[in-house]
């Protein structure tokens, strides 16, 4: 076997993944068919999720060193009043709800973080030509840029981050359909110091006439996105006179330079399945989604984290099954994502100009009245998985919610004093049971265990989580989501005994016999 996990495409999903796997030491080849990682911006703002899972693979700050933190994002009536469709201030991960980034330099973040671990070997210039796969192995075959000969190569696993045009994906006969939303963007990406005057965060101009999008990208970048109507020649709109006109409407920096201009297409896809037997899809190869909302990468660096610790546990002895939970608990999150992009893109794409003045005076009520304050906040899906290896049911009512959920990450202090830090960075990695209650903390269930008594925990946020669901414990999975959770000792060794089904030697070591003797001990 050449490796346990083969990464096809070294994208920022791609990336991820490889770091996240060397973490857990497990081996693995990450090649991408080009020579280098690609250069140009892509996705300008990611969320405080994605900076949890980079944190979690030490790489938060060397992301957050080249990014700009948004703490507000408009809409503008084609009036020009500003209507404030979100403000991302503060959030419960521990990370600012929203940042715009450059994907180069995440990419660059991405890749220098590979460097720490022998265990992966990042491969450039080498493309997947063919695959196949055996009850206990997968091969691929990978041919050098060069045009050398094909190298044959067998792993345990294969993830497919090769982008939306995927090749594995074409060669499993997995389909790529779903929604048709289609729709072309003129989109110019500069070099700028001056913040754009009225604009200086995103900004959506419902202008019936052009559709517009400003978006600030990382300190000294900004980005600018102009729809074309149906069957518009994009030539005219990409001529440096045209653009430059265009921008002069934003800026009046004498030194802007243009890094990019380039007419996409934005397309809502899902592929019809993310696994076939060794071979997995994650990020575009698995989705696609028009921008938007900025969640095309950010669901990517979602599966990268979902897949990560499920491959390593089954890599580690647990039963296959457990990779079937990734689709599972995946996909609905990611359509519930890409059905409100598209949504969004139908209301700013508006061209009708009798459409474009009813949406503008419902928004500008809605505005005025409070609604718009109200619901601004809660419009994008919360991180909650519904279904898949969890050990209890997720609860209806989401104020009662614990098993399924993202757990918040305040900030708490360590036992011996410091500084208060991030919960994550307080937490051994892998499984691990979380509880307010000295008594729950004493439970030898074979979990690594966290007590986070009222003191320790900066500023309660924790405990009052857990009050408002009648609970004083939580287990949760490595990627940070609620596996069970309960009060009193009574149900820990249950919920040991679930992750040991579940996650076999890749979650407790503890011996099942030994967890039942426990659990039927505390029963009693
Ligand atoms: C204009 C625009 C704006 C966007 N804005 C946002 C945003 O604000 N927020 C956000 O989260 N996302 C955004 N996105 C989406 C984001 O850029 C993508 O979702 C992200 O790049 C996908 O990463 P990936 O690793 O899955 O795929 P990719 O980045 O496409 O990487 C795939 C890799 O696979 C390699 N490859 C392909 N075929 C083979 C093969 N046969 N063998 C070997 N290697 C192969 C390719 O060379 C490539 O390096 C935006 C995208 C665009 C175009």
């Amino acid at each position: 076997m050449d490796c346990d996990v083969l990464i096809v495409g070294l994208g920022p999903v791609g990336q991820l993944l490889a770091n996240l796997l060397g973490a857990q030491g497990i081996d693995v080849v990450a090649l991408d068919e080009a020579l280098a990682p690609y250069d140009l911006p892509r996705a300008a703002v990611i969320d405080d999720e994605v900076l949890r899972i980079l944190q979690s693979a030490g790489l938060a700050e060397g992301v957050l060193a080249d990014a700009q933190v948004q703490r507000t994002v408009s809409y503008r009536t084609r009036a020009g009043r500003p209507v404030e469709i979100m403000r991302p201030e503060s959030g419960p991960y521990g990370h600012p709800p929203l940042v715009s980034i450059n994907q180069p330099s995440v990419e660059r973040t991405l890749i220098a973080g590979l460097d720490r671990f022998p265990c992966v070997d990042a491969r450039w210039g080498q493309r997947v030509e063919h695959i196949d796969q055996r009850a206990d192995h997968a091969t691929v075959w990978v041919r050098p840029n060069d045009g050398g000969r094909c190298e044959e190569l067998k792993a345990r696993w294969v993830v497919a981050c090769d982008g939306s045009r995927s090749a594995v994906r074409a060669m499993l006969g997995v389909g790529f359909g779903g929604s048709t939303f289609r729709q072309r963007w003129l989109v110019v990406d500069a070099l700028t110091d001056q913040p754009v005057l009225g604009a200086p965060h995103p900004t959506f101009l419902g202008d019936p006439i052009r559709p517009t999008v400003s978006l600030p990208m990382s300190p000294g970048r900004h980005r600018w996105e102009w729809m074309l109507h149906p069957g518009e020649a994009a030539e005219p709109l990409l001529a440096p006179e045209s653009i430059q006109a265009r921008i002069a409407e934003w800026t009046d920096d004498p030194d802007l330079s243009i890094e990019r201009s380039v007419v996409y297409t934005f397309h809502a896809r899902n592929a019809s399945r993310w696994r076939v037997g060794r071979f997995l899809l994650a990020g575009d190869a698995a989705h696609v989604m028009p921008p938007f909302i900025g969640q095309g990468f950010s669901s990517g660096a979602r599966d990268a984290a979902n897949l990560s610790w499920k491959l390593g546990a089954v890599l580690s002895g647990a039963p296959q099954s457990l990779l079937d939970t990734y689709e599972a608990e995946r996909r609905r999150h990611v359509t519930t994502m890409q059905q409100l992009a598209v949504r969004w893109g139908k209301v700013l794409q508006t061209t009708n100009p009798q459409a474009a003045a009813v949406r503008d005076v419902v928004l500008t009520a809605l505005d005025r009245v409070g609604v718009v304050a109200a619901v601004r906040d809660r419009i994008k899906p919360t991180a909650t998985i519904h279904g898949g290896a969890f050990a209890q049911r997720t609860a209806r009512l989401p104020w009662r919610r614990a098993v399924g959920t993202l757990l918040p990450q305040p900030l708490a202090l360590e036992a011996d004093g410091g500084e208060p830090r991030l919960l994550d960075d307080c937490l051994p990695p892998g499984w691990v049971l979380v509880t307010t209650s000295a008594e729950v903390a004493g439970v030898d269930a074979g979990f690594a265990a966290r007590l986070i008594p009222m003191d320790l925990d900066e500023g309660g946020e924790l405990t009052s989580w857990m009050q408002a669901r009648r609970v004083d414990w939580v287990v949760l999975r490595p990627d940070r989501y609620v596996f069970a959770a309960g009060t009193g000792v009574a149900g820990v060794p249950r919920a040991a005994a679930a992750m040991q089904r579940l996650a076999g030697t890749g979650g407790t070591l503890m011996p099942l016999p030994q967890l039942a003797a426990l659990a039927g001990g505390v029963a009693s």
